[in-house]
C-alpha cells in the first residue's frame, strides 16, 4: 500500500508541470486583450509623454569611475548620474570592459593618461 507512493511521485510531477504549464498558457490568453488595451493606450500623446519620461530616465546612467584613483586630483568634477560616454577598464581577468562616464571624468582621465 505504501510502496506505490514513491513510484507515483515522477507521475504526479509530470502531471503538475503540464497543469501548470496550462495554467501559463490559459493565463497568458485571459491577459492578452490587457496588454492590447495597453499597447492602445501607449499610442496616445498624454501616455506617450510619461513613457518617453520614464525612458529618458532609465537611460540616466550613472558614472562608474572610479574618481578618487582614476583622477585624485580632480575628486569633485564628477557628475555623478549624467554618464554620456562608454570609456574602457581593464578589470584584471575580465579585460577591458565597457565603463559608463560622466564628460567631466572622461575628460579627467585623458588628462591624467597624456600626463602619464
Ligand atoms: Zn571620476
Ligand atoms: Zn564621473
Amino acid at each position: 500500500m505504501g510502496d506505490d507512493r514513491d513510484t507515483e511521485l515522477p507521475d504526479i510531477l509530470a502531471e503538475f508541470g503540464r497543469r501548470v504549464g496550462q495554467v501559463v498558457t490559459d493565463g497568458l490568453e485571459r491577459i492578452r486583450p490587457a496588454f492590447d488595451a495597453v499597447a492602445e493606450a501607449a499610442n496616445r500623446p498624454e501616455i506617450r509623454a510619461v513613457v518617453e519620461r520614464a525612458e529618458k530616465a532609465m537611460r540616466c546612467r550613472p558614472c562608474l569611475c572610479f574618481c578618487a584613483r582614476a583622477h585624485p586630483a580632480d575628486g569633485g568634477i564628477c557628475e555623478v548620474f549624467d554618464a554620456v560616454i562608454t570609456g574602457q577598464r581593464r578589470l584584471g581577468l575580465l579585460g577591458d570592459v565597457d565603463l559608463p562616464l560622466c564628460a567631466p571624468c572622461a575628460a579627467a582621465r585623458a588628462a591624467r593618461h597624456f600626463a602619464g
